[in-house]
This record gives C-alpha cells, structure tokens and sequence, in this order.
C-alpha cells in the first residue's frame, strides 16, 4: 500500500467542503487552513464507504444467496 496515498495525506473538512490537510492530535485531526475538525470521509464517500461495508458482511454471512443490494 502506498503511504503517500489520497486518503492518507487528506481528510476532509467540512467548513472548506474539501479534502484538505490537517494537523493531528491524539483525539482528532484539524483543518490546517481553518482550524476546524476534519473527517476521513465525506458524508458522501462515507455512505459508499458504509454501503462497501455492509455488501461485504451480507455476502460473507450468506454466501449462498448472490443478491445484488439496491
Ligand atoms: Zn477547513
């Protein structure tokens, strides 16, 4: 995996709607350019994230059934 990929050097921030960089502190990451907390995901990449997720644990918990969600 490479370490200097999209989601490793940016998160996004929901004040300057963009993926941004940030300081990091024990608890959360911050907006270098407004101070505000930022988020690995956007709301919409977080539901795609989430949608990703929950396709896999369906399909592993019912390998039989190759149902399509949505
Ligand atoms: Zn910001």
């Amino acid at each position: 995996m490479e370490p200097n990929g999209f989601y490793h050097a940016k998160k996004y921030c929901p004040k300057c709607h963009d993926y941004v960089r940030f300081l990091q502190n024990l608890e959360a990451s911050y907006c270098v350019a407004c101070g505000a907390r930022v988020r690995l995901f956007n709301a919409q990449d977080k539901r795609a994230f989430v949608r990703g997720l929950a396709a896999d644990r369906k399909r592993a918990f019912s390998p039989t059934k190759r149902k399509r969600v949505s």
